[in-house]
């Protein structure tokens, strides 16, 4: 892509275009007609993405958004950045998204919102999310950093509650150079105010109908991205290979969990997480054979020093006792058929397999 991104890049100098400009319209367009959203607002990066959202929505202050418990801290830090309450939902065993049964039993007269996470790729079930939604008049965000192209039956995830996040961070599926997100939503009011508290609370250049914030998506990363973009299909089925591959070597080795792909989801790998009883050992041998690997994530959200204060950790739920035995395989449109081979062997030699 070197070629084109570096084409784009100077033609944003050349014309000194770099805040808004023609790249941020153009991706904008690209990303909601992918998406399959009527409306994408690109932003700063993906926390502000999910802050805009929520506060787009003009909850009541201090509403309780129900969040999942096993996340990156953007996902609440949203919610309370934004006046609210936070509430830990547990995730389901097998996909590791926000489990429906467990949302149902945080319910309260207060509850307003759900933060849905498409952790790792994968689609939360988003038909019982829009049920719980009707029944309990709630909004439903979706927190979607991690699953650029995933598909809830057949439909790109994004646009399917009421507003959707996107970051663009390096590391993501789609990445910047930079920081960098987006908001995707059918609604056009909510699209509106999104673009408004993005940009100081106007939409002409000095008519500021409201305080808000500055968090623009800038023009460079926009021109990054409109490239980016047209092979993110090529590389997402990259990604699916690699995770098939995986599927197709580890099924046999009884001590790890491999991910759990639903048949109603286009799961995009993100992350190819599976667990292991024996995790710190695995990750050891992994990284002594030159082998990278992470943990996502090594402490639940309500085990963080940040969250103290919202008292007594449940030692009941899922998530926070599946965090010791998470593993991160590499994953990625850049791991050759030799590396993901080379990878499950040295998995298999650790089980002695
Ligand atoms: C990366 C990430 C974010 C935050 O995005 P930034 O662009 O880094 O601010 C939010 N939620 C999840 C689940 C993420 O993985």
């Amino acid at each position: 892509m070197k070629e084109e991104i570096d084409a784009v890049i100077s033609d944003v100098i050349n014309r000194t275009e770099f805040i808004n400009g023609r790249y941020v319209n153009l991706f904008e367009e690209h990303f909601s007609v992918y998406h399959e959203a009527k409306h994408c607002i690109g932003v700063a990066n993906g926390t502000d993405a999910l802050e805009i959202a929520i506060e787009s929505l003009n909850l009541p202050p201090k509403s309780e958004i129900i969040v999942p418990a096993n996340s990156f801290i953007a996902s609440s830090e949203a919610v309370t950045r934004s006046g609210h309450s936070v509430v830990f939902c547990d995730v389901n065993k097998d996909n590791y998204t926000i489990s429906t049964s467990d949302i149902r039993s945080k319910i309260t007269q207060n509850t307003k919102a759900i933060v849905v996470v498409h952790l790792y790729g994968h689609p939360c079930d988003m038909d019982e999310i829009i049920k719980l939604s009707k029944e309990f008049e709630l909004k439903v965000i979706e927190d979607c950093a991690q699953a650029h192209g995933a598909e809830y039956k057949g439909k790109k995830i994004g646009a399917v509650g009421n507003i959707g996040a996107f970051s663009f961070y390096p590391g993501k599926n789609l990445g910047a150079f930079g920081d960098a997100g987006a908001i995707v939503t059918n609604d056009e009011n909510l699209a509106i105010r999104c673009k408004m508290i993005a940009n100081h609370g106007r939409i002409a250049k000095y008519d500021h109908q409201f305080e808000g914030r500055n968090s623009r998506l800038d023009n460079l990363q926009a021109a990054v991205l409109t490239v980016k973009l047209k092979y993110l299909e090529q590389q997402t089925e990259s990604r699916i290979s690699v995770a098939n591959y995986y599927y197709d070597h580890l099924a046999d080795i009884e001590s790890i969990i491999l991910p759990k792909k639903e048949i109603w989801a286009r799961h995009v790998y993100h992350l190819f997480v599976i667990q292991s009883e024996d995790r710190d050992n695995l990750k050891d041998y992994l990284l002594k054979n030159g082998i990278q690997v992470g943990v996502h994530y090594p402490i639940s959200l309500p085990k963080l020093e940040a969250y103290n204060y919202l008292g007594k950790v449940d030692n009941s739920m899922y998530a926070n006792n599946v965090d010791s035995s998470l593993l991160s395989l590499p994953i990625g449109s850049h791991i050759s058929s030799e590396d993901v081979s080379y990878i499950a062997s040295i998995i298999r030699s650790f089980y002695g397999k």
